[in-house]
């Protein structure tokens, strides 16, 4: 099971801690809450967003309880980091490793994941011709959302 828009926050975050149970680590109470805001975001959340939506619950949180629930979603693939905004997204489909393809709207700021090995391996089979390894970072696609074009096209007839 992978998190998807079509399964409730509740089953996301069981089918995360079951893939954490499998890794042999636990979705603890603070990595729980931070994937949590983050799959309840729709677009990325920066560190200091988190940590604000966390201190509403709990005012004695520290910075580094959420910098390290962060690093091990990273790790555990259940969220990516986003570089060019240095923010996080909850990822879609943290059962099969990958890096994301992320379609980032200008605009609104959310973002949609994209799941594409053939992408991904054919960068990496083009970039190996130049010699270049490609490291695994994700790759971000700026534009418009489908829903930013059509306010767009309303407002611009
Ligand atoms: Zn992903
Ligand atoms: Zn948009």
């Amino acid at each position: 099971m992978t998190t998807s828009p079509t399964l409730s926050l509740e089953e996301n975050l069981t089918a995360a801690a079951q893939w954490c149970a499998k890794r042999g680590e636990k979705l603890t109470d603070q990595r729980r809450e931070v994937l949590s805001l983050l799959l309840s975001a729709p677009g990325s959340m920066k560190a200091y967003d988190l940590l604000a939506a966390i201190q509403k619950q709990k005012p004695t949180a520290a910075p580094p309880t959420v910098y390290r629930a962060l690093d091990f979603l990273v790790a555990a693939g259940l969220a990516h980091k986003l570089e060019s905004k240095n923010a996080f997204v909850a990822c879609c489909d943290f059962e099969h490793p990958h890096h994301g393809v992320m379609l980032i709207c200008n605009q609104c700021h959310t973002v949609k994941e994209l799941s594409d090995e053939v992408l991904e391996a054919r960068l990496a089979e083009d970039a190996a011709t130049y010699g270049f390894s490609v490291a695994a970072q994700d790759i971000e696609v700026k534009g418009l959302c489908a829903s930013c074009r059509n306010s767009e096209n309303e407002s611009n007839p």
